[in-house]
């Protein structure tokens, strides 16, 4: 007996340049046959997707999941099974100091993938400012905490913005960059910082990027903050591309204040290229504005990315920035059964980026059902008082 088969959708997995219509078969929490027509006679359970698009189990590389200790921290399963999405990545909601209830409460409570990435403010956001003077950072805890803790935790995380730029500069990515290695994880940076706007306050980010390696993280990469990555000239700030060629890994996590239609429309035209599509989910970014890792693709899909493309850039490419490529973000046999089953549907949909620009789009993605490691879920209603869908042009 098979435990089960999900039967008679659109498989999408671009890793392995798949795109038609085949049965996945699940055993043992593994994959164990992708083919056309798959007899369910001897599967303990077959779940019906025709008219429905499968692809890998979606990750999403930046959320904030420290549910009930950080007040804004979502629940995991909900940014998560729960949403469509089968691992999210926690991207700095605790410190070296605050860390361990990740392990202990939140990690053995929720059937969804947790891997974190770990502030460098030793309280992690447990606090605002989060990083204000060289006191609140701790390397040394800060790199046990990570080898105490590998492999949920596999990054540092930093945020280039507020009172520590200042009075730290540069230092405090280098300070970072120090634990991230120390440590033999990489480095995540958040850059586009919203407290300095009108004022001519310094930012980091054409310092900060030339430090970052092959493997390191940018997240935020369309921020219309102070700090994004389109200089005064309107053009593409040259130390982006500089890093992208070095393989430094772009996130565009959209977050309740960092993503500009615009930003986003001249960096494509300017040559940069988004690696992965992210939400940076918190209970508020979640009634507001973000909503949902779906919605983070259907904006993509209105911004011009196609539905592979998109597919893409949430499952096999933020697999590679975690590097668990081998075991997740694709369909091939013998990888772990995590499985998002999504609809399209069509209609007319208005998208709001966090500089109050608008735009539409005519495709939409919605959960359907969420295999995590061979175990089915159903989403919940969604984020919104209709569901899983955006916004409709009145
Ligand atoms: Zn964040």
């Amino acid at each position: 007996m098979t435990d089960l088969l999900v039967k008679g959708g659109e498989v999408i997995d671009p890793a392995q340049n798949i795109r038609e219509k085949l049965d996945v078969a699940v055993k043992d929490g593994v994959i164990s046959q992708v083919a056309a027509d798959i007899d369910p006679s001897g599967f303990a359970q077959v779940v019906n997707v025709a008219g429905k698009i499968v692809i890998p189990g979606m990750i999403d590389l930046h959320t904030h999941v420290y549910e009930g200790v950080n007040q804004t921290g979502v629940s995991p399963d909900v940014a998560g099974v729960l949403s469509g999405v089968t691992t999210v990545v926690d991207a700095g909601s605790a410190g070296c100091y605050s860390f361990g209830g990740f392990p202990k409460f939140v990690v053995p409570n929720n059937k969804t993938r947790i891997v974190c990435m770990l502030h460098i403010s030793r309280v992690g956001l447990n606090y605002q400012p989060d990083l204000s003077r060289r006191e609140d950072i701790d390397i040394e805890e800060t790199v046990n905490v990570i080898k105490a803790n590998k492999p949920l935790i596999q990054g540092v995380k930093i945020r280039a913005v507020g009172p520590g730029v200042p009075r730290m500069g540069v230092e405090m990515i280098r300070l970072a960059k120090q634990a991230a290695t120390e440590g033999g994880v990489r480095l995540m940076v958040h850059i586009g910082d919203r407290s300095i706007v009108g004022t001519d306050g310094p930012t980091l980010t054409q310092e900060l990027l030339p430090l970052l390696e092959n493997g390191d993280i940018i997240t935020h990469l369309f921020s219309g903050n102070p700090g994004r990555i389109i200089g005064s000239d309107g053009k593409v700030i040259p130390e982006i591309l500089e890093a992208q060629e070095r393989g430094v890994f772009l996130d565009t996590a959209h977050g309740r204040q960092n993503f500009s239609f615009d930003v986003a429309r001249q960096a494509l035209e300017g040559g940069v290229r988004p690696r992965s599509i992210s939400t940076d989910l918190t209970i508020p970014g979640r009634q507001n504005t973000v909503h949902s890792m779906t919605e983070m693709l259907s904006r993509f899909l209105a911004l011009g990315f196609s539905l592979e493309e998109v597919v893409r850039m949430s499952t096999i490419n933020p697999a590679s920035a975690l590097d668990m490529d081998d075991r997740l973000g694709t369909l091939q046999v013998g990888r772990v059964a995590d499985i998002s089953v999504l609809s399209e549907e069509t209609g007319s949909w208005v998208f709001h980026d966090t500089q109050g620009d608008t735009l539409t789009g005519d495709k939409a993605l919605v959960p359907v059902v969420t295999v995590k490691d061979g175990e089915v879920f159903s989403p919940d209603w969604g984020p919104r008082p209709w569901g899983w869908l955006p916004d409709s042009v009145s």
